[in-house]
Order: structure tokens, then sequence, then C-alpha cells
């Protein structure tokens, strides 16, 4: 279990984080949304025992931040969002290195080598300079550089920016040979699409300040508005009238034998809205709600916030 209870950190004048109280369960995928300059690094270097808060503490594994950062730092694989690499060093000689830097040496640093480049699928890599690696090659090194001292805990900041598709499936695909490995973990973005489907747990951050928490899946269902698409052969403009003029519904699109729109209200409220349109004699092939977006929750969270 990860926990912190209002950590404040302020640079000079500007608050990076507010009060900020996180909790992540054991074992989960914790993915930490927020815009650019939200404070997540700030949250991660705390984490990580780099940096200390001004206020608040945080506790990992049962090591306090504040108290035990070196204690904090021996749990915790960290992966920044910018690394440097150095040159003229091999794929090999880099993970030796760091094995050394945990006091890893001889044949026990030779098998970690080959098991971590392996999980990270760079085992075929061992012998090349590290500065040949591409960018997604250089992430995964970087990942495996972080798991030398078996972490518990491992805290990766924007593990995804930069890699192509590809590269960030491969990615993901480690993770969740990580999360199966029983670690917790978390990733901070601000690419809400790409942790959707790798996190189990989601923490929303805005200007220092977590606006909400939990499991992905009550973080996209819950009992907000809900968008749906109606699809009809034809009075579609019809139909969108209908639409706009139902109390809590709000049309976003219209066209091409479609209305696009979001409604607040129980499932019973969108039967009435779709047996309305029915008996106004629109001919409709399909109703579904849509699956609220990670995107969606996030800028509905904060319109509520500013009160919009
Ligand atoms: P990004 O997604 O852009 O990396 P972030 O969510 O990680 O952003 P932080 O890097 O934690 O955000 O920054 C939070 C706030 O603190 C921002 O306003 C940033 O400008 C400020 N900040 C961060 N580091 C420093 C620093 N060393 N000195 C002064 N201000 C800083």
């Amino acid at each position: 279990m990860i926990k912190t209870t209002g950590l404040v950190k302020k640079y000079g004048r500007v608050a990076a984080l507010q009060g900020l109280d996180l909790e992540v369960p054991n074992g989960a995928v914790y993915g930490f949304i927020g815009q650019n300059g939200a404070g997540k690094t700030t949250t991660i270097r705390i984490l990580a025992g780099l940096l200390m808060p001004d206020e608040g503490w945080a506790e990992l594994a049962g090591r306090n931040v504040v108290r035990d950062p070196r204690g904090v730092r021996q749990v915790v694989g960290y992966m920044p969002d910018f690394f440097g690499v150095y040159d003229d060093l091999r794929v090999g000689e880099y993970m030796l290195f760091y094995a050394s830097a945990h006091g890893i040496r001889g044949a026990a640093a030779f098998k970690l080598r080959d098991d971590l480049l392996e999980l990270v699928e760079l085992g075929t890599k061992r012998e090349a300079f590290v500065d040949t690696l591409s960018r997604g090659m250089q992430q995964r090194l970087c990942l495996a550089r972080s798991l030398i001292h078996d972490p518990a805990v491992l805290l990766l900041d924007e593990p995804a920016s930069g890699l192509d598709p590809l590269a960030r499936v491969e990615m993901r695909e480690i993770l969740r040979e990580l999360c199966r490995m029983g670690k917790t973990i978390i990733i901070s973005s601000h690419i809400l699409s790409e942790l959707a489907d790798l996190c189990t747990h989601v923490g929303m951050i805005r200007e220092g300040r977590l606006l909400r928490q939990g499991p992905l899946n009550e973080m996209l269902a819950g009992d907000r508005v809900r968008r749906f698409i109606l699809r009809c052969i034809d009075q579609e403009e019809e139909a969108a009238g209908l639409i706009g003029g139902w109390p809590g519904a709000d049309v976003s699109n219209t066209g091409h034998g479609q209305v696009e729109f979001s409604l607040a209200g129980d499932a019973a409220e969108a039967a009435a809205l779709l047996k309305e349109i029915v008996g106004a004699g629109t001919r409709v092939t399909h109703f579904a709600q849509t699956e609220q977006s990670l995107e969606d929750t996030f800028i509905q969270l904060a319109r509520e916030v500013n009160g919009a």
C-alpha cells in the first residue's frame, strides 16, 4: 500500500502540491493522470525518496519518505521522465554498472543482467551500444535498470511518452508482466487514453490536488452523465430536435444518420427518451450508451471543480 497524506511542496512561490492525498492498494497499477504542470513528477520524486515534501508525509511498503528516505529508495524502482544514457557503454555493461551500484556483483549480477534484459525483450541487444538503441528500447532498458534491486514498488514517470504505437504495446505487455509478478506500479501520464487499458486504478490530479481516485471501472461508470449514440434510417434532425428538448439531454453531434448526445439520469430515463423518439416516427436502428472515456471523466471533474 502506498499512502500520502496532505503532501505540500512549493518551489519558491509556485505551489506544486497543495495537500495531496493518494491511496494505492498493493498490486495495483495506478494511473496518475494530470495535465502538464499538475504536480505528477513532484509527487513521484517525493515517493521515490528524492525530494522532501514541505508538509505531509508518504508511506510506501511500510517506509516513511520523511523519516526513512534511504529505506524508501530500497523498496522503490524509479523511472524518470527524462533520463540520460551513457555513450561508449554496452547494454550489458550498463546493467552491470547499476547492479554494482546496488552492491550486486559476480555471477548474481550476470544472471540478473540476463534475466532483466530478457524480461524487457532486449536479450539480443546485450552487446549493442546504449546510444544506438531506439527510444523505445532505451525506455525498456531504463525500466530494466529500475528493477535491478527487485523493488516492490515501481514509479514510472511518463513511461510511454515519445513511443510509437508498437513500442507502446510492447511497454504495456512488460508492465502487465510486472503486474503479474505482484509489483505495485504508479504510472504518470497526461495522455489519458494511454492509461485506460493498462491501469487497475486511476488518480486524477489538478493544480497539486487530487480530483478523484478509485478503481478504473468505478471511475468510468458512476452515476454521472452518460453518452449515447442513436442511429436511424431517416429523420435524424427531428430526433436531434426531440433529444435537445428533453430535460437533462445535450446533443453534441448530428449527421450521417447519427445523433450523439449526453443524458443525465438512469436507464429508465434513456428508455423513456427512446420510446418518445420511436413514437415520433423515427426508424431507429441503433441506440446505445457509449463507454465514458477517461478524457470525459477528467474534463467533467475539472468542470465541476471550476463550478461550470
Ligand atoms: P509535466 O506533465 O509537464 O511533467 P507534472 O504534472 O509532472 O508536469 P511537475 O513537474 O510536478 O508537474 O510541476 C508542478 C509545478 O511545479 C509546475 O508549475 C512546475 O512549473 C513547477 N516546478 C516543478 N519543478 C520546479 C522547479 N525545480 N523549480 C520551480 N518550479 C518547479
